[in-house]
């Protein structure tokens, strides 16, 4: 049976322990962000999570969305729509919103734990809840007082849902390319024609509208990403005062049949002169998108979390169960016909690999949702400033590493059941296929390398960075002595000069050809990944041993971080002579000889 529980206390531990939140949110002026109060919405949120989406996982991948060509509708899996209805009813759509707007004004973070849980409980049905806080970003940062009123409130409210309308058959990673186009009509309206492709949740049967935030360009505009400007275009007509009318033509056109999220609908979109308002400023819609887009990254980053976990807990269960073979060093379970198959080393290496990059992980993308907080809510200028460096700086590596991992963690979790992983009755085919497509939406682990090396190190002249490997160096300073951690203090601080020293040549090279980014940045966005969990582990060793924990947790929190240090971590090796390597052996074959 694949099943899930939340795991609420290494949860709790990594957001109030490790990251100390409650801290900040009271500096920040958080009222309701008390711990008691948290723990208990986690212990709600878990209940919501195990006992109705996560049964629903299977039903969704085996039923799939169906679409009905004569009506253009949308049905969703058995469960879906009452799911949702639920999920509205008990207030969690609205859960990180503004209570002016009718939301629970708890932090992003908070919201951010949640979302583990739906992402674990059920990735495809937690699509269509992520669409929706993504244009809940849009209109709240961009949106005009009448559309925050008309649309954000319905959308907080959870009786519409959003999306999110970028890509186009021939448009992609290089959003430059995009035809939709816009043209002014009465009222302050435009006439939206163009088809957008890959469209999650651009039909359904949760809401009876549906608001899309739709790429397009005015008839002016200049080529390329320059030109690009954002609308609102609801499926239903919608006036300024709020009056639902008649249907717009925005319409579905057929849906996508894939590999894996069966239950989350994948759309392609026709605009057909479908009339939408503008948000934000002409020709700056890609800017505006990009507020969507950071918190959707990091909130696929979570999805990654949330897979890598219930692989983990499933392969785990199994791996106690499961009589296979004696251990090497004899029997361990002499009165059993065999042994259980967790004594053998490498079901260990695979089963620590998941706990260690899930807990690490879980530090990294709690952490980084901090960062939204303090973002949105500081009054210090400078405060602000310095939480959006360095948030920009660990956004693709949340997104491309815990999605990158939940691909190898839910493949090994998998390799635990044998066979009986590999056939559909356990689920665990089910998460490995869903898993694949977390490294290609919300752009690819490549367009995440591109962003971290060229723009984000590269252009800023690494301030994310530099705010970064600052944290390491004061936490390596402030446990000189702290024989807890001694073991991990002295190669993290080494790796952290090795991480600037290696920073500063690939940026030489560089200045001289800029091939080497492209060369180097998948390397370096895995080798960044690996030195931020160096450090949230030996830092989660720190405050589990100065704390009041059982023996257990203190002991599992040190072994794993053991593991992380000797068999993980070494990553950085491969990953380092990578980078180093440049492009001459990536680049030196001509394209039409690959296949000689
Ligand atoms: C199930 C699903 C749901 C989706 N949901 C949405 C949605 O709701 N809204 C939306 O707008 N889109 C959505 N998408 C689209 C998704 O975001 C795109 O598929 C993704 O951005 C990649 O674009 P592409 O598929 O056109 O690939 P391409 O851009 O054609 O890329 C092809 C390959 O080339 C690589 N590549 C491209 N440029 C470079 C470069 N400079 N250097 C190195 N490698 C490069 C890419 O990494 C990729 O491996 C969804 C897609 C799927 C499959």
């Amino acid at each position: 049976m694949n099943t899930y529980k939340a795991p609420v206390r290494d949860m709790s531990f990594a957001l109030f322990d490790v990251i100390q939140a409650e801290a900040l949110y009271a500096k920040l002026g958080i009222e309701a962000a008390q711990r008691d109060v948290m723990d208990a919405a986690l212990e709600e949120a878990a209940k919501f999570n195990e006992n109705v989406l996560a049964p629903l996982n299977g039903i969704g991948d085996r039923e799939g969305c169906t679409f009905d060509k004569a009506t253009g509708a949308v049905k969703t899996p058995t469960g879906f729509k009452e799911a949702y209805a639920q999920f509205v009813e008990g207030g969690w759509a609205g859960i990180t919103a503004r209570a002016e707007l009718g939301g629970m004004d708890l932090p992003e973070s908070f919201g951010v734990v949640m979302k583990e849980m739906i992402d674990a409980a059920n990735l495809s049905w937690g699509n269509y809840p992520l669409l929706s806080h993504g244009a809940t970003e849009a209109l709240k940062h961009h949106g005009e007082p009448w559309q925050q009123e008309v649309f954000l409130k319905a959308i907080v409210e959870g009786r519409w849902t959003g999306t999110m309308c970028l890509t186009e058959p021939h448009c992609g990673s290089d959003l430059g390319l995009l035809k939709t186009r816009a043209e002014p009509i009465a009222d302050g309206k435009y006439a939206i024609t163009g088809t957008k492709i890959f469209i999650t949740g651009g039909e359904h049967d949760f809401t009876d509208n549906i608001v899309h935030l739709v790429l397009a360009r005015l008839p002016d505009a200049p080529a390329g990403t320059k030109g690009i400007s954002l609308f609102i275009v609801p499926k239903m007509k919608v006036a300024r005062d709020g009056t639902v009318g008649e249907r717009n033509a925005a319409r579905c056109g057929s849906i996508e049949h894939k590999m894996g999220i069966h239950g989350s609908v994948t759309c392609v979109m026709n605009f057909d002169g479908a009339e939408g308002y503008l948000i934000g400023q002409p020709n700056k819609g890609l800017a505006a998108m990009f507020t969507m887009m950071n918190t959707a990254r990091l909130a696929v980053g979570i999805q990654g979390l949330g897979l890598i976990d219930r692989a983990f807990q499933n392969a785990l269960r199994y791996s106690r169960d499961r009589l296979q073979m004696r251990a090497l060093s004899g029997a361990k379970e002499p009165s059993k016909p065999a042994d259980p198959i967790i004594v053998h080393a490498d079901i260990r290496r695979m089963l620590l690999t998941s706990k260690a990059l899930a807990e690490g992980g879980r530090l990294l993308s709690y952490h980084a949702a901090t960062l939204v907080d303090v973002m949105e809510r500081t009054s210090d200028e400078a405060e602000r400033k310095q939480a959006d460096d360095l948030l920009s700086f660990l956004t693709p590596i949340v997104k491309a590493c815990l999605t990158e991992w939940s691909v190898e963690c839910t493949y090994n979790s998998l390799q635990c059941f044998g066979g009986h992983g590999y056939v559909a009755e356990w689920g665990m085919e089910q998460l490995a296929r869903d898993a694949r497509i977390t490294t290609i939406y919300e752009g690819t682990t490549q367009i995440q390398a591109l962003d971290l090396l060229g723009r984000k190190v590269m252009q800023q002249q690494g301030v994310g960075l530099k705010q970064f490997l600052g944290m390491i160096q004061q936490f390596c300073e402030q446990n000189i002595g702290n024989a807890a951690v001694a073991e991990f203090i002295g190669p993290l601080a080494t790796l952290a000069k090795e991480y600037a020293d290696t920073t500063m040549a690939v940026g030489r090279k560089a200045a001289g050809n800029p091939e080497e980014i492209g060369a180097a940045s998948v390397d370096y966005l895995f080798y960044s990944g690996y030195v931020a969990l160096a450090y949230w582990w030996a830092k989660s060793v720190a405050v589990a041993e100065a704390g009041d924990y059982p023996a257990d947790f203190k002991t599992a929190k040190r072994e794993t971080a053991r593991f992380y240090f000797q068999r993980l971590l070494p990553r950085t090796r491969l990953h380092k002579a990578g980078i180093e390597a440049g492009p001459a052996s990536l680049l030196a074959l001509d394209a039409a000889l690959f296949d000689s």
